[in-house]
């Protein structure tokens, strides 16, 4: 039997791509849009904080044998190379610096991807998108009839221009410092600190992360693309994230877990019958959360359902 902690917290990281807090409060907001790479307005927002990024004290790289062992733990074939790309903690890196400007040691099995940019690996189509925005032409002159759009534009323009100015440590950071970008199969992580506490939440989330990696390709290939991003995490957790800790489970994914929606785990089920990956992964949770205490099993699909409709009507 295991027992359980909630997580109050730890909150981690997914998809194109999520930060963890380098900055001192974390904040509801923050924590809702984490693992949703790509939303901008995230950055604005944190932008207007100050960053607390504590300086390390040793510098300390990849370490591939702790990536090994949890290749071992969620039985990931030992030739299967996973790609990872670490955010030095005392880097100037920008998302728009090509990955070959972040420090070898901070790089696993990245070749073949230097000569990208690292905005293009995490966040794909809206870093292009946001490229063309900030490099767009605006009218010098503006008439009444334009003002409106002028004004738009330019406002749109400077929003892309932030974005993609912003640190590589900030894009983490507002993921919860670890990521999975599924565009290019690869692991983004913020360089661990070298005490304990932070060494046991960069053993752990870099867990998790290699957890997006298998759920990728494995036979479901599963990832944000194809699947509910609620029911991939929280698939990610109960199978891969939980191994790393019999005594500290994670029993959900962010603290929206807490609303009730007054739902059932089968109305959240006959909404996804007909998706087949997302189908598959239910299946498998169901399967895994038979080795779970009762009322933790239940408690964790609570706590799924609750993120599932949370923000519905
Ligand atoms: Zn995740």
């Amino acid at each position: 039997m295991k027992s359980y902690s909630a997580k109050q917290t730890h909150l981690h990281n997914y998809q194109p791509i999520q930060t963890q807090r380098s900055f001192s409060q974390p904040n509801n907001m923050v924590l809702d849009l984490q693992h949703t790479f790509g939303n901008r307005a995230t950055t604005q927002f944190m932008l207007s904080k100050k960053p607390n990024i504590s300086p390390p004290v040793i510098q300390r790289a990849i370490n591939p044998d702790l990536v090994n062992q949890h290749k071992q733990k969620l039985g990931i074939p030992i030739g299967e190379k996973i790609k990872i790309l670490e955010c030095p903690l005392d880097s100037n890196l920008k998302i728009t610096d090509k990955v070959e400007k972040v420090p070898a040691e901070h790089r696993l099995n990245m070749e073949g991807l230097e000569d990208e940019e690292i905005g293009k690996i995490l966040f794909g189509e809206l870093y292009e998108k946001s490229k063309s925005e900030a490099n767009m032409e605006i009218p010098n002159i503006v008439t009444e009839e334009n003002k409106e759009k002028v004004m738009k534009q330019q406002e749109l323009k400077n929003e892309a221009k932030d974005w993609l100015n912003s640190p590589f440590s900030l894009h983490l950071s507002l993921h919860g410092n670890a990521a999975y970008s599924y565009l290019y199969k690869v692991v983004a992580i913020t360089q661990r600190q070298d005490d304990p506490l932070s060494q046991n939440k960069y053993n752990r989330d870099l867990l998790h992360e290699i957890g997006h990696f298998k759920q990728d390709i494995s036979k479901n290939q599963a990832n944000g693309a194809n699947t509910n991003i609620k029911i991939l995490e929280y698939h990610n957790i109960i199978l891969h994230e939980n191994l790393y800790s019999d005594t500290n489970l994670r029993i959900k994914y962010s603290n929206n877990a807490d609303k009730d929606s007054g739902k059932s785990w089968d109305d959240m089920c006959s909404e996804l019958e007909l998706s087949p990956t997302n189908n598959a992964l239910i299946k498998e949770m169901d399967e895994s959360l038979k080795s779970h205490e009762y009322q933790v099993a239940e408690k964790i699909r609570q706590n799924l359902v609750n993120e599932y409709f949370y923000g519905r009507k």
